[in-house]
């Protein structure tokens, strides 16, 4: 089976070609045009932007993934595309793409979520088998999942304000370093001590695997302000020490959730990670220590199969495609679309 991705949901374009056989799947050509450079005034991605170059980069990336792998629309079997849920117009730009290959070469198109290309990434990566326990933690999302099988997710909970990669960032620029903020702060934290501030664990102990990010950085607010008070500014040792006191209690939120989590999930054959936050070492480092304490497989994919692509829509759309999902014509973009809902539509009914 060789499926044709597209990504389009966020401010990355992206395509790629994926080929799965009896020994797995394998990834033929992948392309990932990114747009920081066009939102970087702006202080954040701006849809209409986003939208506009998603559809002036969509052709492009699609015929640059069949000249890496020296093939044309007839040697693919079907065209997966994210249908949802991400920004509207460039989600629209990605699935009008869809619908212009597949309308063109008569193969049939799948509609793809874009939360289950992540969730189902480490079966891409390491094959793990169904089920297992999932933590998405990137720039927007953070959600525990159980994944069943392709059509079915359990969540177990998630954040109830900030994602935690939207923390890192508003933290990096509280303490005036750069953007993207997780990669800035960790490098700070390298040579802090955490244990010079305390911040808070929000709801540590309450409310199953819910989190909650926000506070932590009103508490981090409250810190700088009080050090900037003392010193007239803030000296690169305590802002060492206020990113390592962040690190430290994101990740004792993440861990301890992540232990309730696996709680939850009696027959899990692993726990997973993806999005950008799990680039983490010290993150990662505490998700591994859990694991192990636990004997169970720690999986964290490739950190450019952890982010936007469309390796893993591809990878999805062949999963959905091997039990008989497809769409028509009539597929739409959706703005919003919860992954335990995901089973809903389909089975060609071209939703
Ligand atoms: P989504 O795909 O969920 O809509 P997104 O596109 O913002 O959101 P990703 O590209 O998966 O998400 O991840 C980007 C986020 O990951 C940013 O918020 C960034 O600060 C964070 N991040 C990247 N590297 C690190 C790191 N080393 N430590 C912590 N956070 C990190
Ligand atoms: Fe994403």
């Amino acid at each position: 089976l060789t499926i044709l991705g597209l990504e389009s949901s966020c401010d990355d374009t992206a395509a790629a070609i994926v080929q799965v056989g009896t020994e797995g799947p394998n990834i033929l050509a992948q392309v990932v045009e990114g747009q920081t450079q066009l939102h970087n005034d702006f202080g954040g991605v701006v849809p209409e932007i986003a939208a506009r170059a998603h559809t002036e980069k969509l052709d492009g990336c699609v015929a640059k993934v069949l000249e890496q792998t020296s093939k044309s629309l007839d040697d693919i079997d079907a065209i997966a595309v994210t249908s949802g849920p991400g920004l509207i117009g460039g989600v629209l730009a990605g699935v009008m793409c869809a619908k212009g290959l597949s309308a063109g070469s008569g193969k049939p198109l799948i509609g793809v979520n874009h939360l289950a290309g992540h969730a189902l990434t480490p079966r891409l990566s390491d094959g793990i088998a169904y089920p297992y326990l999932m933590l998405l933690v990137s720039g927007g999302h953070c959600q525990f999942l159980e994944v069943k099988s392709p059509t079915s997710y359990r969540r177990l909970g998630g954040t109830i304000d900030d994602a935690p990669g939207e923390a890192f960032d508003k933290t990096a620029r509280l303490l005036g370093l750069a953007q993207p903020g997780g990669p800035s702060v960790e490098n700070e934290a390298k040579n802090g001590n955490p244990k010079t501030y305390k911040l808070p664990r929000p709801l540590l102990d309450r409310n199953g695997c819910d989190m909650s990010f926000s506070g932590l950085k009103t508490a981090l607010l409250r810190a700088r302000d009080a050090i900037v008070e003392e010193h007239g500014g803030l000296p690169q040792a305590h802002r060492r020490d206020l990113c390592a006191a962040f690190q430290n209690a994101v990740t004792d939120v993440l861990v301890e959730k992540t232990r309730r989590a696996i709680a939850l999930c009696p027959d899990a054959t692993a726990v997973a990670v993806a999005g950008g936050v799990a680039a983490n070492m010290t993150i990662r480092q505490g998700l591994v220590a859990l694991c192990n304490a636990q004997d169970l497989p720690f999986v964290a994919p490739p950190l450019n199969l952890c982010t936007d692509n469309a390796a893993m829509i591809a990878y999805a759309g062949a999963e959905l495609f091997a039990l008989g999902h497809y769409d028509d014509l009539t597929l739409s973009a959706r703005p919003r679309w919860p992954l335990d809902q995901t089973a809903a539509p389909m089975l060609g009914s071209g939703k």
